[in-house]
């Protein structure tokens, strides 16, 4: 059995439980509950708070977990990155009260900088060769300045928007973050084995996010020119239509591409096109 811990509460919860069940992993989520027991993955889901996660998963606690990579780093510890997960995305950045003269790093020499980061924001200060003051906080960072507690912060931004209600200036990025499945360096043979079960399922789930599956008409002498502009896995399908003389394709293609090549499409002589989702590739 693999235990795996995830966010209790917060922005990665939902995301992260959705991703399990889409690789087709079945476990309740009741309120309150701290743990759940899938019923055909030999898995235990662990409710923690993020920050508790790393530390678990480096004493063995949980095997894995999906965290933030900002959490991770920031509590320096030792475990393994085992995929990048594509959602909660964020970055650790600087701000200061918007108006606040600033040219360049050097500009943060001497100030108060509030943070719930001290070894990222320290890290990152020292390899600049800047000294400041770092004022360890744990919530609430953003309204620091506004309360002469600091000059300035060091926090997590994804729009930016809670920054400009603060009246706060992003100045610096310290790091780019999104949720990472980590893993425990001494996991059992019997425990890989299970890993890499699930790793196969999260690589189809992840791969299937970049695509989108299309279908198409187009009069059969266009074939060969929308094959080209549709390559999919493979080759495009073919299929024959009820009407002589035209063909359905279908092809896999780039969550981007399709705005690309719709107009080369259509001057080819595809109509009736749909671009669905994908749940899942195996490639
Ligand atoms: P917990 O109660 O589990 O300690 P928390 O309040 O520390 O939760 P959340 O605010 O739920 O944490 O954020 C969890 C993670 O979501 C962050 O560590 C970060 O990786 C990611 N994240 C993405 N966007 C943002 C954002 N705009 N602000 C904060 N975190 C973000
Ligand atoms: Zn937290």
């Amino acid at each position: 059995m693999l235990r795996l811990a995830v966010q209790k509460s917060g922005r990665l919860s939902d995301k992260s439980i959705d991703l399990l069940h889409r690789c087709g992993i079945r476990f309740s989520h009741p309120k309150g509950r701290l743990r759940a027991v899938s019923d055909n993955f030999p898995v235990e889901i662990l409710y923690l708070r993020d920050d508790d996660i790393p530390g678990y998963v480096e004493d063995g606690v949980a095997d894995i977990g999906m965290v933030g990579e900002n959490v991770v780093l920031e509590k320096g510890v030792q475990v393994e990155t085992i995929r990048r997960l594509g959602f909660g995305r964020c970055r650790l950045a600087i701000a200061l009260p918007k108006g606040d003269a600033y040219e360049g790093v050097t500009s943060l020499a001497g100030r108060h900088i509030a943070t719930s980061y001290p070894r990222l924001l320290g890290d990152f200060l020292s390899k600049a060769g800047v000294e400041a003051s770092i004022h360890e906080i744990s919530g609430s960072v953003e309204i620091a300045p506004g309360i002469g507690l600091a000059d300035g912060i060091c926090d997590l931004v994804s729009t930016g928007s809670t920054l400009l209600s603060n009246g706060l200036a992003e100045v610096e990025t310290v790091l780019k973050s999104e949720a990472v499945l980590v893993g425990s360096r001494s996991l059992s043979d019997e425990k890989k084995a299970l890993l890499d079960r699930l790793c196969f399922r999260v690589d189809s789930v992840l791969k299937a996010r970049g695509y989108h599956y299309v279908l198409l008409n187009a009069p059969i002498e266009s074939v060969d020119r929308i094959a080209a502009l549709l390559p999919g896995m493979r080759s495009p399908t073919v299929v024959p239509l009820a009407e002589e003389g035209w063909v359905s394709m279908h092809s896999v293609l780039d969550d981007d591409a399709f705005w690309t090549v719709v107009d080369q499409l259509k001057e080819a002589g595809a109509e009736g096109m749909l671009v669905v989702p994908i749940d899942k590739m195996v490639i």
